[in-house]
């Protein structure tokens, strides 16, 4: 690792280490902004003092240049920051947008963004997933509307696959949502995708953490329920949501039967008018058939629920699941368990999106087009290209 965040990690001033070396804090600086590259002893006697953790490449990494936020940027940071604190809706979205860009220098601003953030484990993460036309929309409306009245703040994070070929976002979303996107204390946001897994934005977690910050309690992440990313979602909610048509079986809903297995609740939508029958049997099939299918995070089957969205109705057993879903979860400890172990899942989903996204960057480098050109010509083996490149990506 680099000796700058060898320092920061283990909170050692640059003129204590600076003694321990024996040598000028000004030297030690220079070495930490990769303007001198240390001489042999002094290398040795880093790594030694680092535990083997600081080790003379992590030097040469230094000459690649590195964005770094400098202290002008980290101070407009912190304003954002407290613009977000005290509710500025325009600042809100800028910030999201940064953390949702994907420009190498945005990147590390929005990490250096994040880091600011104080956190807390108060909302509630919910997943909901369901196939189009089942009433995702219709449902996060009305029952979002409903906990604003009690006293929430409401965001919603929308994902759609189909967004990936328009490279934007969802279409007309803000009048799929008319009430919430015009009340205060709601926020929607429909999340590009990038074309990354199936529809889920790649950055979905940290927008999550930037709407808990600016005081939502309750977010939605809402997904198509047509593949790998209800599974990425499910990893960062602490309850997810399957709505289901009131239709029997999972042939007849299209969704995929892994879905069903994850759900923490299921809710047969539309249970009103001529529907109303076939959603009560639709929830008799699947309580008699769910504790069969299903793993969900607590030991207690999985609740099966009806309500109708466009009449507002069932919303008080939905809204009762849910909150004794989180209360047994905080009291047993798993809630805060998960939302560690989801953590740990995020490090190295992030350190992966850094490992693609560095070599996807390698295909540009002077020496790579040179290396391609070798391959096409018959100069070079292809697999001599590969170890080459990898040799440089792995710089042991
Ligand atoms: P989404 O694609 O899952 O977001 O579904 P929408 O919320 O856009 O709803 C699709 C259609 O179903 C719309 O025409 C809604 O008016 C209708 N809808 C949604 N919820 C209900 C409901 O509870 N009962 C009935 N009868 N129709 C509903």
């Amino acid at each position: 690792m680099r000796l700058k965040d060898y320092l920061r990690l283990r909170k050692i001033t640059n003129k204590t280490f600076a003694n321990l070396l024996n040598i000028s804090p000004v030297s030690l600086s220079r070495y930490l902004n990769g303007n001198r590259f240390p001489e042999k002893e002094i290398l040795i006697k880093i790594n030694n003092l680092t535990e083997g953790l600081v080790s003379p490449n992590d030097f040469c990494l230094q000459n690649e240049k590195n964005y770094e936020v400098n202290n002008n940027e980290e101070e407009e940071l912190k304003k954002i920051h407290q613009q977000i604190l005290s509710g500025s809706r325009k600042y809100l979205g800028k910030a999201i947008t940064l953390i949702e860009s994907s420009r190498e220098k945005d990147q590390i601003t929005s990490e250096k963004f994040l880091e600011l953030f104080k956190g807390n484990d108060k909302s509630i993460r919910i997943g909901i997933t369901g196939v189009p036309g089942v009433g995702k929309s219709t449902f996060i409306e009305s029952f979002g509307m409903q906990l604003i009245k009690t006293g929430y703040k409401v965001a919603v994070l929308a994902v759609d696959p189909s967004s990936r070929f328009s490279g934007g976002s969802i279409l007309g979303d803000k009048t799929r949502m008319e009430k919430l996107s015009v009340n205060k204390n709601a926020f929607i946001r429909p999340s590009p995708s990038s074309g990354h897994l199936g529809g889920v934005a790649k950055r979905t977690s940290e927008s999550i953490l930037c709407l808990e910050e600016a005081g939502f309690n309750i977010i939605f992440v809402e997904t198509m329920g047509v593949g790998q990313a209800e599974t990425e979602v499910y990893d960062m909610v602490d309850i997810f949501l399957v709505l289901l048509l009131p239709a029997g079986g999972d042939e007849l809903q299209g969704i995929k039967k892994g879905i069903i297995e994850m759900a923490d609740l299921i809710i047969v939508n539309k249970a009103d008018g001529e529907l109303t029958k076939s959603a009560a049997i639709t929830q008799r099939e699947y309580k008699n058939a769910i504790h069969i299918i299903n793993k969900s995070r607590i030991s207690e089957d999985v609740g099966v629920v009806v309500c109708s969205s466009l009449n507002q109705s069932g919303f008080e057993n939905v809204w009762k699941y849910i909150i004794k879903f989180i209360d047994i979860r905080k009291k047993n400890e798993d809630f805060f368990n998960e939302r560690n172990s989801q953590k740990i899942k995020r490090i190295w989903g992030l350190v992966d999106l850094k490992v693609k996204g560095f070599v996807k960057n390698l295909s540009s480098k002077k020496f790579v087009e040179e290396l391609m050109r070798k391959v096409k010509t018959n100069n070079l083996t292809m697999y001599s290209a590969v170890r080459i490149i990898s040799n440089y990506v792995i710089k042991k």
